[in-house]
């Protein structure tokens, strides 16, 4: 491999290199892309897969290219000091809420997902392997996540929250529960703006209660928009036909706004790339922002452990992104205008680095 020689090239590179070395915030397993150090490089969140073949090196405080500097202007962020609080039963908050990247608290409100048996779950996806290992818990309980918030905030500057969840059994797929961890944050940290993540669920009137109990922002997460991709990469979510995602992407642009509504798109699940650009210029004209984000393969998922999935072709990464970013420009939606969220931290994608 040649070595980098633009900010953008290096940043999808690193993207999917990855680097050596464990920056002091770094997650393992968990719900969608995981097992990453958080830098802040050029200005901007960057969760980079943790990759022992890297050519890439954190060193401390710099990211050098086999053996050499950079030039990345990196900043390191520190653990933060909420993690070395623990609730009066007995739960560390690190065990409750993690932050990502800079300022963003983040939380799996459940752990578990319906569709996290063999044959169903989605192969990029390690939601309860986290659980297993018992670096966190299988329910937050509202009153926790508070508790927590309010700490992130005070001693750690916390600027926004998110909230996702596996999928419930019920038709609101576990939206009530955001709901009222929601509600609950709230009364303890007004300011906070929250995003939640959810699938698209049965009974379209759940958005509002969101909304009402005071989300400002909503992930609906396709991944895909391709169906053969999705049978392939994720048996179980893909039995909910896409025309109920528009559905629910319609809904939720009407409830929370125009460009406070996003899904995931992935890059490198062998899709075409045309029509990956496409279906994002469909979401854009919806109203909603296509989170991008290149396929990161990393063990306790089945893609890596079963599949021996590898990361996206960094071209490929880099011209979708650019495209997507332009068109997200032309229609004046902005990651860093979503109130919250993971559009709104960029951290997993190149998107922010090429303006989008
Ligand atoms: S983009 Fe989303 S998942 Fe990635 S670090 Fe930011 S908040 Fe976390």
């Amino acid at each position: 491999m040649t070595p980098p020689n633009t900010t953008t090239s290096t940043r999808v590179d690193l993207a999917l290199l990855g680097i050596r070395g464990r920056p002091p915030v770094s997650r393992t397993a968990g719900a969608g892309p995981s097992d990453d150090g958080h830098l802040v490089i050029d200005g901007l969140n960057a969760a980079l897969p943790r990759n022992p073949q890297s050519p890439f090196a954190f060193d401390g405080d710099r990211i050098l290219y086999d053996g050499h500097d950079t030039g990345l202007d990196v900043e390191v962020i520190e653990r933060p000091k909420f993690y070395d609080l623990t609730t009066v039963d007995g739960v560390r908050y690190e065990q409750l809420a993690r932050l990502h990247g800079r300022n963003v608290l983040a939380t799996t409100v459940v752990q578990t997902c319906i569709r996290y048996s063999p044959d169903q779950r989605c192969r990029f996806c390690s939601i309860e392997e986290s659980l297993r290992a018992g670096a966190t818990t299988a329910v937050k309980r509202p009153a926790e996540l508070a508790e927590v918030a309010r700490a992130a905030v005070r001693l750690d500057g916390v600027t926004q929250m998110v909230m996702t969840t596996g999928t419930s059994a019920g038709t609101d797929r576990g939206a009530r529960h955001l709901a009222r961890c929601v509600r609950a944050v709230k009364a303890a940290v007004p300011q906070l703006p929250i995003q939640v993540q959810c699938e698209p669920p049965a009974e379209l009137g759940v958005l509002a209660e969101l909304h009402e109990a005071g989300a400002d922002a909503i992930g609906i997460h396709v991944e895909s928009l391709d169906d053969d991709v999705r049978r392939r990469w994720m048996p179980g979510k893909a039995t909910v036909p896409l025309a109920q995602y528009r559905a629910a992407w319609r809904e939720a642009v009407k409830v929370f706004g125009r460009n406070q509504v996003s899904t995931y798109l992935l890059v490198g699940l062998g899709e075409d790339p045309g029509e990956l650009v496409a279906g994002a210029a469909e979401l854009i004209k919806m109203g909603v922002y296509p989170f991008v984000v290149p396929f990161r393969p990393h063990p306790g998922t089945l893609a890596v452990d079963v599949d021996g999935a590898t990361a996206p072709d960094a071209t490929v990464v880099e011209k979708v992104s650019r495209e997507i970013a332009g068109l997200l420009r032309s229609a004046g939606m902005a990651g860093t205008d979503q109130k919250a969220g993971c559009a709104a931290c960029g951290a997993c994608g190149v998107l922010q680095s090429l303006g989008g």
